[in-house]
């Protein structure tokens, strides 16, 4: 799979992505990250690319052009129009659902913003997705990109090895995942359950299970009510 993420910050994207386990799949040839420095496209010469809003107000607005021009930079080198999200605090809030529909693309082109955003006219011309990672404002949609391409990734076949296994994490069957625990049996007083130590396997997934459900009541009753509520929709 392959991302191009359109960025007036490229060795941030650049930086957090070429290590740990995307940096292992960007070396295998699995993933690939281009990331397109906005600014090449400017042309101005002094390279400006942001400039004051119309109507006034604090801050300043990125350019309409240099995002098109880097856009097409990208796209004319595809067989097909990508799908183009734009990191935005306004879009639909991230969750694991999107992070498999956009797993099954062989391109993505991911729009980072800064300072106010982005010129409206450009974002209409190129965006299919406007998404955001949460109900808090951050300086720049890099940070955000790279926890979307983060989770992409580990969605893409032979990113995570067999031992890096996506299925059972949180989210996947509506839940959120039982508590783990490794070596030693014993820490600070407290021991690993029994039931993990039985070798019983239909009695591990049995409590696992239960603490899933018990954990996602506690932490996110959101969730569990849909569980409960779909669960008991199919048993009808
Ligand atoms: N003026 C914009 C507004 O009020 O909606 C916020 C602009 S923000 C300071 C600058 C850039 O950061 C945005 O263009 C976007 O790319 C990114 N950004 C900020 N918060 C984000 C979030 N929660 N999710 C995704 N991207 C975000």
């Amino acid at each position: 799979m392959n991302f191009h993420v359109l960025t007036l910050f490229p060795q941030m994207i650049l930086d957090g992505l070429n290590t740990s386990i995307t940096g292992r799949a960007i070396d295998k040839g699995i993933l690939s990250v281009e990331a397109v420095d906005i600014r090449d496209f400017s042309t101005n010469k002094h390279m400006k690319v942001d400039d004051y809003p119309y109507g006034g107000g604090a801050g300043m607005v990125m350019q309409a052009e240099p995002v098109q021009a880097a856009y097409e930079h990208v796209a004319e080198r595809l067989s097909k129009k990508p799908r183009v999200i734009y990191m935005t605090p306004q879009g639909h809030t991230f969750n694991q659902q999107m992070a498999h529909d956009f797993a099954k693309e062989e391109d993505l082109v991911i729009l980072c913003g800064h300072y106010e955003g982005i010129d409206e006219r450009v974002l209409e011309n190129i965006v299919t997705d406007y998404v955001s990672i949460g109900d808090y404002v951050l300086t720049g949609g890099e940070l955000a990109a790279m926890v979307v391409i983060d989770s992409v990734s580990r969605l893409v076949p032979g990113v995570l090895n067999n031992t890096e296994s996506a299925e059972t994490e949180s989210f996947e069957n509506g839940l959120l995942e039982y508590p783990q625990y490794t070596r030693p049996v014993e820490f600070m007083g407290k021991r690993v359950p029994d039931v993990l130590l039985s070798g019983n396997h239909a009695k591990v997934d049995a409590w696992r299970f239960e603490k899933s459900l018990e954990r996602t009541k506690k932490y996110r009753p959101d969730l569990y009510e849909e569980y409960m509520q779909s669960h008991s929709e199919m048993h009808q």
